[in-house]
């Protein structure tokens, strides 16, 4: 974990803004172009005008898979980078946000189970990421942030701040990622058949991911993709 808590290697990955990502939208990679996460997120507007939905349902949707999966946040449904402007405090408005996300689904998804990368977005002539070093004081990083709503934090407040006095701070893509489901999880469903449970998002709904997008699957179909995971992983295990 680095400084800002994300994980892992994305300190060396870049994107060059308006690139086309080589992944297209599929049973794994979903593009969206905001960052809200939960239905309390999304401005009023948008919720009137469906133009917006909680990135939480995608996330949903690749954990009932089984299988796994990436939201991009700041990629056009096309594929094409166009990223979000962070700061460091916004970086730690993200992290907080997922984790608050998914400790609403129920069952509770922990850490364990998925990672988030800020992948910095450079334009085509600076392929050398250019993080402008914004002065960070511990005491205002330390200020608790503003969840669960689409007004500003205070952190979106600062960034402005900052842009105003001509401080541009970085884009970036952020991934979140979903790990394919361990059997070895506590949430297995029995220890002799460990598949995984149905989750559901903050909204208590249920979603499955299907190639054409999200899916709500009746009863029926819950019982159905239960009993199909069951009969994969017997066959799978057997001698
Ligand atoms: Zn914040």
């Amino acid at each position: 974990m680095t400084s800002n808590g994300e994980s892992g290697d994305s300190a060396v990955k870049v994107y060059v803004k308006e690139e086309r990502l080589t992944v297209e939208e599929d049973m794994l990679h979903e593009f969206k172009g905001h960052r809200n996460f939960s239905k309390d997120d999304i401005p009023q507007a948008a919720i009137i005008n469906k133009t917006q939905r909680p990135i939480s349902r995608n996330l949903c949707g690749f954990l009932n898979t089984g299988a796994g999966g990436v939201v991009y946040c700041g990629v056009t449904d096309n594929g094409e980078v166009q990223g979000i402007h962070l700061t460091n405090y916004q970086k730690d408005h993200v992290l907080l946000s997922v984790q608050d996300l998914f400790s609403r689904f129920e069952p509770p998804v922990d850490s364990s189970m998925y990672t988030v990368h800020f992948v910095p977005v450079v334009t085509e002539n600076d392929h050398v990421p250019d993080i402008p070093s914004f002065p960070v004081d511990p005491e205002q990083r330390n200020t608790p942030h503003i969840l669960r709503t689409s007004k500003y934090c205070w952190c979106d407040k600062d960034a402005s701040a900052q842009h105003d006095f001509g401080m541009i701070s970085q884009l970036y893509v952020i991934e979140i990622e979903v790990f394919p489901w361990n059997p070895k999880s506590p949430l297995s469903v029995t220890s002799v058949t460990p598949i995984h449970p149905l989750f559901c998002n903050e909204e208590g709904l249920h979603f499955v991911r299907r190639l054409g997008g999200l899916h709500r699957p009746t009863l029926a179909e819950v019982i159905q993709l239960a009993e199909a995971d069951t009969a994969r992983y017997h066959t799978m295990n057997k001698e």
